[in-house]
């Protein structure tokens, strides 16, 4: 921080038109909700990944922190907005992710990673429940994971090891 105010008057409108230019190309991905530069996205155009599992998390900071663990070879949906525990039903998460799971949809496992929280685990047991008739694997982050604890503030051993001990639903 220091450095740019020393240099405010060279080095400061570059960055700021770098920013912007990275502002100006962001999109969300119109399949998982991941923001990158190109829609679909780098990890759902990625053929090397597993498009038998999927992976659900509460927003794009959260993948993001799973993802730098590189433990996770599948695909990702990004909730943007979870159940409130307080507001009951009154917001609810948008409802692509059993959409995604439907039948011939190829996905065998679906990975609720959402934060250690009430209102994560609330939002995790409702995704269960829809998903509770569908021909797939339901399985959640084992919670070595603090409670209370928000998954983009995870280091990436704690992260790593809560998705190997991922356990049913
Ligand atoms: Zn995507």
């Amino acid at each position: 921080m220091l450095w740019l105010i020393k240099r405010r008057e060279s080095a400061l409108p570059q960055l700021l038109a770098a920013l912007d230019t990275v502002r100006q190309n962001l999109v969300e991905c119109r399949t998982c909700g991941n923001v990158d530069t190109t829609d679909p996205c780098g990890i759902c155009a990625d053929p090397r990944r597993d498009a038998r599992a999927l992976c659900v998390v509460e927003d794009v900071a959260d993948l993001w922190a799973l993802d730098r663990a590189r433990l996770f070879t599948g695909r990702y949906h990004v909730l943007g907005g979870r159940l409130s525990a307080l507001e009951g039903a009154a917001r609810r998460p948008d409802d692509r992710p059993p959409a995604r799971t439907g039948a011939g949809r190829g996905i065998d496992e679906v990975v609720l990673a959402m934060n250690a929280t009430l209102e994560g685990q609330t939002t995790a047991h409702y995704i269960a429940e829809r998903l509770e008739d569908l021909p797939v694997r339901v399985t959640q982050l084992a919670h070595g994971l603090p409670v209370g604890g928000e998954l983009d503030y995870m280091d990436e051993g704690t992260l790593a090891q809560a998705l190997r001990a991922r356990r049913p639903v």
